[in-house]
């Protein structure tokens, strides 16, 4: 048993699949995992959810890629890397040759490391001369880091996961965080069980926490920004704003004060369906609370105003100074293990890392002196940009990373005809993915477990992942791919290990500048804005706000109704989300058999007045169509979803929700509005 004992590996890694950032150690024989031990994470303690604990087998599915695929006719067939890389250097150079380095785009993903994204907008903007990248956080929290960025200067949580512990009130918004977050919310649920913590929920869907909330209020869908309005008139109305704290912080309160005069409680209650007495005990009990944190997600930042949605959050906390105080503040709920690293670390269309923008000179003088080469100058295209400039001709070669882009964008059918019009796709992924199917070249990558690097969780939280396993077959950790692909264009580039990119990334980025391996090894962590001596920042805005004159700034919105409401025709609401078990379309989760077999297919949530009505039960079929496309689906009838609303779960390759979605986006990020989304409803003759 001691030679038993001798193979068995234990390695620290952080978790693949949520913005919680687990961390925990893995066990491992040869390639197979034993165990996953949460030992004293910083984010999760000794805790995990299903997903970080059962979810692995993935790594040694048969649909693992293995080795360089290039497309024949309607085949794929196996080539080698070196092939691989002349097929690259040719084809780019062809089409940067007739068209120019801006026909040319590339997608980050928010699964891969930091150091992966720092790597492809380099090769972006260095090796091949665009600024044409971008990464899914353009998919759910672009809005959120905007509504920040305008009112407070970091788009990201203001403080941290026990900052939300150790609030007196904390509210959600739009966010599903029980199956979503799920070790997050445990520690909700902790608090207010063990510390009479108080919980408000706003969600069109009673989910959860909703279920565990002291109140919980169910506005009209695409409504959240009147009621946060409303209540923010009423404290003001009512003199229960903070008003010390709002003259010595925030600039122009006289124009928010105007742009609140047309939210009255009679408005409001006509908008969102919230009674004028509901509106007022809201109003009453956010004022009085001593401190308060707000967390969204989804179902606020996925619609035509989601950015201002998240701004009129904002908005309410300065009002009521839950800002700069342990226990308050503002909390996007990241989704994707690093989705807040993706754009942190540079892979958006506008900025290098650190947000450092691309059409400041001085700042691009920096990285071109550092780079040895000239950089483009206007902002690239964003995801949406891309599609259009596909279907316009521009845009001939995309290089699409860690991402299913037709089953994560919205209206799937219209972005396959897209990617089906390039000129030559390469898709990198660690699966045969939906978008696979698009490709000319497919590139095999190495999943988190097989190599080093770090990850930022949802409180801006780096930490370490240590390589556990071999890569399978001739899969490659993407940086090794990016630097192969960079040197056969000519870059020489010369990184031995994610450290050495590390290491350039703090030389280049003020808010990374004490960023270093050595104060990141085993379970340490920093937390961003990290400065040159490793001083972190759990809490932000201590001494000021991140803007130019070191105060927050109240920014006046006008209300937009949504893109899309319901009609004669298509006269259901169609939500989405998230399920505990699965992790967006599911590529790892349903290659893990024992979490397939609880959520085998996916499903509508139908509410019993509606099933009532239309005379089905649970398990039947149905088909729901809108204008961009339909899908086959089972009923669940549940009393969730209320009225006229359904709700489809997002986790599902089979019956995408995304071939309902429309191209409607966020009117500031073009962030597509998912949630804004009507169908039609057709019973399915019994089988
Ligand atoms: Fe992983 Fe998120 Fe679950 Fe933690 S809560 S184990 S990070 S999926």
């Amino acid at each position: 048993s001691e030679m038993r004992h001798q193979r068995v590996k234990r390695t620290k890694t952080v978790c693949t699949y949520c913005g919680v950032g687990c961390s925990f150690e893995v066990w491992t024989r040869d390639r197979h995992i034993l165990k996953i031990e949460p030992t004293h994470g910083p984010a999760n303690g000794i805790s995990t959810c299903v997903k970080g604990k059962f979810a692995w087998d993935f790594i040694n599915s048969p649909d693992r890629l293995t080795q360089p695929l290039m497309r024949q006719g309607d085949t794929f067939v196996p080539i080698t890397w070196d092939a691989a890389l002349d097929l690259i250097a040719e084809k780019w150079g062809k089409i940067k040759e007739e068209h120019g380095p801006d026909a040319l785009a590339f997608i980050a993903s928010s699964k891969c490391t930091n150091e992966e994204s720092y790597l492809m907008q380099k090769l972006a903007r260095q090796v091949v001369g665009t600024n044409n990248i971008d990464n899914c956080s353009r998919y759910c929290q672009t809005p959120a880091s905007m509504g920040l960025q305008r009112t407070v200067g970091y788009g990201a949580d203001s403080g941290s996961i026990s900052d939300i512990e150790m609030a007196s009130l904390v509210i959600i918004v739009g966010a599903n965080s029980a199956e979503s977050h799920p070790v997050l919310a445990t520690r909700i649920k902790r608090s207010q069980k063990h510390r009479g913590q108080r919980l408000i929920v706003a969600d069109i869907r009673k989910h959860e926490m909703a279920e565990r909330a002291d109140m919980f209020i169910q506005p009209n869908p695409s409504t959240d920004e009147v009621w946060l309005s409303g209540v923010a008139k009423y404290i003001l109305d009512h003199n229960l704003a903070k008003m010390a704290f709002v003259h010595k912080w925030v600039n122009k309160f006289e124009e928010y004060a105007k742009s609140l005069e047309p939210f009255t409680l009679e408005y409001v209650e006509q908008v969102t369906g919230l009674s004028q007495d509901t509106m007022i005990t809201l109003a009453n009990e956010i004022a009085a609370a001593p401190t308060v944190c707000i967390l969204w997600a989804m179902g606020v930042t996925q619609h035509c105003g989601g950015a201002d949605t998240s701004t009129c959050i904002s908005n309410l906390l300065l009002l009521t100074g839950n800002y700069m105080r342990p226990g308050t503040g503002a909390y996007p709920l990241r989704g994707h293990n690093n989705v807040q690293g993706a754009s942190d670390f540079g892979s958006m269309p506008n900025i290098f890392s650190g947000y450092q923008k691309v059409d400041d000179a001085e700042i691009r003088g920096k990285f071109e002196a550092d780079w040895g080469c000239t950089l483009p100058v206007n902002k690239g295209l964003d995801n949406r940009e891309m599609i259009e400039a596909i279907h316009a001709g521009k845009l001939k070669a995309m290089y699409i990373k860690g991402e299913d882009t037709i089953t994560s964008d919205s209206n799937a059918n219209d972005v396959g005809e897209a990617l089906r019009k390039l000129d030559f796709l390469i898709v990198q992924d660690i699966n045969f993915s939906v978008t696979c199917e698009y490709a000319d070249l497919i590139l095999p990558a190495s999943p988190s477990l097989e190599k080093d690097g770090t990850f930022v969780n949802t409180e801006r939280r780096i930490q370490r992942l240590y390589k556990a396993l071999e890569p399978l077959g001739e899969s490659k950790p993407d940086w090794v791919i990016l630097q192969m692909i960079a040197n056969r264009l000519g870059a020489g580039w010369d990184y031995k290990h994610p450290s050495d990119v590390m290491v350039e990334v703090a030389r280049l980025t003020p808010s990374m500048a004490g960023v270093t391996y050595e104060r990141l090894e085993g379970f340490k962590s920093l937390q961003w804005p990290v400065a040159k001596d490793g001083t972190d920042t759990p809490l932000c805005y201590t001494e000021k706000f991140a803007l130019p004159d070191g105060k927050a700034t109240f920014w006046p919105l006008v209300y937009v109704p949504p893109s899309e409401e319901v009609s004669a025709k298509y006269d259901l609401h169609l939500n989405n989300g998230r399920l505990l078990e699965h992790f967006e379309q599911g590529s790892m989760t349903y290659r893990s058999p024992g979490i397939k077999e609880i959520t085998p297919e996916n499903f509508v949530e139908v509410s019993p007045e509606l099933a009532a009505e239309r005379g089905i039960a649970t398990g039947r079929y149905v088909q729901l169509t809108s204008p961009y496309g339909r899908v086959r689906v089972q009923v669940l009838v549940s009393d969730r979803v209320k009225g006229k609303q359904l709700y489809m779960p997002l986790n599902s390759v089979a019956e995408p929700v995304n071939k309902l979605t429309g191209s409607h986006t966020d009117r500031a990020t073009h962030t597509p509005a998912f949630k804004e989304t009507s169908v039609e409803m057709t019973v399915l003759p019994e089988m």
